[in-house]
């Protein structure tokens, strides 16, 4: 079976972890600010905080904000549903913005159309998470000018955009955002097995990031309630959790960053060969807009049903039936049934839900060979022919 991602682990990442292995530190040692020292600097941000997965980035990143009952999160319904669950970890309300036909993201009409109605019925947002879908940024100038505008504060969901960049400036910079947050898992861009990391400016987000993912502990004298009682004083500040990265997978993560630019680079020449060959065929391709440089997580194809009668569910068939293992990405938020207790109904975001009903993700990663992405076209000419 083709995967539709995949790692690739080199020999440098196997003896890097080796190396961290058979340090003293294996969990809390000094790879961890090395990798969040390399990525932020990669990133052109002042902070880096990295956590066992980037669905614990998001819950710290949220709590970090300040969010809890009685407040709201809006995010995009096309994305993992880790995007809207911090919200609820918070005790937040969440809602969502529809999506852009064309790029998939959050659509920034939709978002000031809802702001204005929620700015008269006194139900404005206190966070919003745009998701940079398939590696894509969202226009965060337009976003970031809402957010002055109508006071919510920003966190990007950039798990699939590591690597990326947006107007000329790589994703993560948190230029128009109080916190990004990157995921390690294997299917992404880079890899640390699980793991995730949150990038930030802004030194007290940072520092309480740093907490929060520690217990709520700190053993820094000038964050403790009055003066230390000695030299093995720590205090918990605030109701944390255990959310930490381990040093074996930060010293993963270390050596994965020498592939960054050649796995976006190497990304974007199959999305050409799918682009070229799969033209002729009844199929909607991925947009790419001038402003932003995808970092390709995903290659999301729609079925065209004015061009075609085949179906999205044929189609899929066929190809995991060809030994092409295709995905799905992704099935509306607000329809899983757990949103769905809560109100959200099928036919409340309609553009989300009708990119849903077309969709198949081909076969994207790096180490995708030439004769496999031919095996992948060959299928959906034969399917589609
Ligand atoms: C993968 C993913 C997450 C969660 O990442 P983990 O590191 O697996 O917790 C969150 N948001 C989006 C958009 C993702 O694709």
């Amino acid at each position: 079976m083709i995967p539709y991602g995949r790692q690739n682990i080199t020999d440098a990442d196997v003896a890097a972890v080796v190396e961290a292995l058979r340090s003293d530190w294996i969990t809390q040692g000094p790879a961890i600010p090395r990798f969040e020292q390399a990525l932020a600097e990669r990133v052109g941000a002042r902070h880096g905080v990295a956590m066992c997965n980037a669905t614990a980035a998001l819950h710290v990143a949220c709590m970090a904000l300040g969010l809890g009952p009685g407040d709201r999160l809006w995010t995009s319904p096309i994305t993992f549903v880790a995007s809207a669950n911090c919200g609820l970890y918070c005790g937040a309300t969440v809602d969502f913005v529809d999506i852009d036909p064309r790029s998939y993201n959050m659509d920034v009409v939709a978002l000031e159309a809802k702001l204005r109605a929620a700015q008269a019925s006194g139900t404005l947002p206190k966070v919003v998470v745009p998701v940079h879908f398939a590696g894509q940024s969202c226009d965060m100038a337009a976003i970031h000018a809402l957010g002055q505008r109508y006071g919510f504060r920003i966190i990007e969901d950039a798990s699939h955009a590591v690597g990326g960049s947006y107007l000329g400036q790589p994703v993560g910079n948190c230029r128009y955002s109080d916190i990004t947050v990157f995921s390690f898992h294997p299917v992404k861009i880079i890899t640390t097995a699980e793991g995730g990391m949150a990038m930030t400016h802004d030194p007290a987000l940072a520092q309480a990031m740093e907490r929060l993912r520690s217990h709520g502990i700190t053993r820094d004298p000038a964050q403790m309630d009055g003066a230390p009682e000695g030299g093995w004083d720590y205090q918990q500040i605030d109701l944390g959790y255990n959310y930490r990265l381990t040093d074996l997978q930060a010293a993963l993560g270390h050596s994965q960053l020498s592939q960054l630019e050649g796995s976006v680079a190497r990304r974007h020449a199959i999305a050409q060969r799918y682009d070229a060959e799969l033209a002729s065929l009844p199929l909607i391709t991925p947009w790419q807009s001038p402003d932003a440089h995808s970092a390709l997580h995903l290659y999301p194809i729609q079925v065209d049903p004015s061009r075609t009668a085949v179906s999205r569910r044929a189609l899929f068939d066929g190809l995991r039936a060809a030994g092409i293992g295709v995905n799905v990405h992704y099935i509306p938020v607000h329809t899983q049934p757990h949103y769905r207790r809560l109100g959200f109904a099928r036919g409340d975001f309609p553009v989300a839900e009708a990119y849903y009903a077309h969709a198949v993700s081909l076969p994207m990663f790096p180490t995708l060979t030439e004769a496999e992405q031919g095996t992948v076209i060959a299928a959906l000419r034969r399917l589609l022919g």
